[in-house]
């Protein structure tokens, strides 16, 4: 089977047609399915726990030399993060996801090419998923037990095709700095900073300059709030993501 091209990268259509001048409050252009209720097995925005405890999550890696700079500010910090990654660059820097397992970060998937998953059928979902399982297990030899998907586009259908299917459940987010509109690292941090409370999923995208700028201050900030930073898995009170076993089928 040849692989799809990557098409629609973080700053596709929909990002394009709504470039503009980055301002402080905007309402999110990355809207969050309306039918979203926290507690649903099948979608997570946030984690009910009285634990101070966060999940920092990363969309679009790995980037070649913005990743290996976030690991090694989380490493030096002892902080674990969820790194949603692409498929198609899971294949073309294998070392980075090896990396990301053996400092006990989380890896998700984010689908193969970035497309919104919404106007897909079931079959393509399932491929996109699939692919992007695949690719994760034959550089790390386990298979991610949760997924985002991109631009947060997956209909409340899709959503429980996913979990019943491939026992995938959707992760969303709480916080949402909009950090792919680059409004700079204190902006990123403070927007950031100011969605941490026990259970919050925080996206971010390690592929963006100043998004990496921004996180000292935002993994200090997490440390001097008295929070920990956890992996999805860990926030949902399950056992580390790799010690798992989900069959991956056949679709
Ligand atoms: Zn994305």
């Amino acid at each position: 089977m040849s692989l799809p091209t990557r098409r629609g990268l973080i700053m596709g259509a929909v990002a394009a047609a709504v470039a503009g001048p980055a301002i402080a409050k905007v309402p999110p252009v990355i809207k969050l399915p309306g039918d979203v209720q926290t507690g649903e097995a099948a979608t997570v925005m946030a984690v009910r726990t009285v634990s101070a405890a966060v999940a920092l999550t990363f969309d679009d890696g790995p980037h070649p030399r913005l990743t290996p700079v976030l690991l090694d500010m989380l490493k030096a910090r002892g902080m674990r993060a969820t790194f949603y990654v692409i498929g198609d660059r899971v294949r073309r820097h294998p070392g980075l996801v090896q990396r990301m397992l053996a400092e006990g970060h989380e890896v998700g998937n984010h689908s193969w090419t970035h497309p919104v998953l919404a106007n897909l059928g079931d079959q393509s979902v399932i491929r996109e998923m699939d692919d992007t399982t695949r690719a994760i297990y034959s550089v790390t030899g386990k298979v991610p037990v949760t997924m985002r998907p991109p631009y947060g586009a997956l209909t409340f259908r899709q959503r429980h095709m996913l979990y019943h299917r491939r026992k995938l459940p959707t992760i969303l987010w709480s916080v949402d700095p909009q950090d792919w509109r680059r409004p700079g690292a204190q902006i990123v941090a403070q927007r950031m900073l100011a969605g941490v409370k026990p259970g919050a999923i925080l996206l971010a995208h390690d592929i963006h300059s100043p998004t990496i700028q921004a996180m000292p201050a935002v993994l200090e900030g997490i440390v001097a709030r008295g929070y920990r930073a956890v992996t999805v898995s860990e926030l949902l009170g399950w056992p580390k993501w790799q010690t798992r076993n989900f069959v991956l089928k056949a679709s």
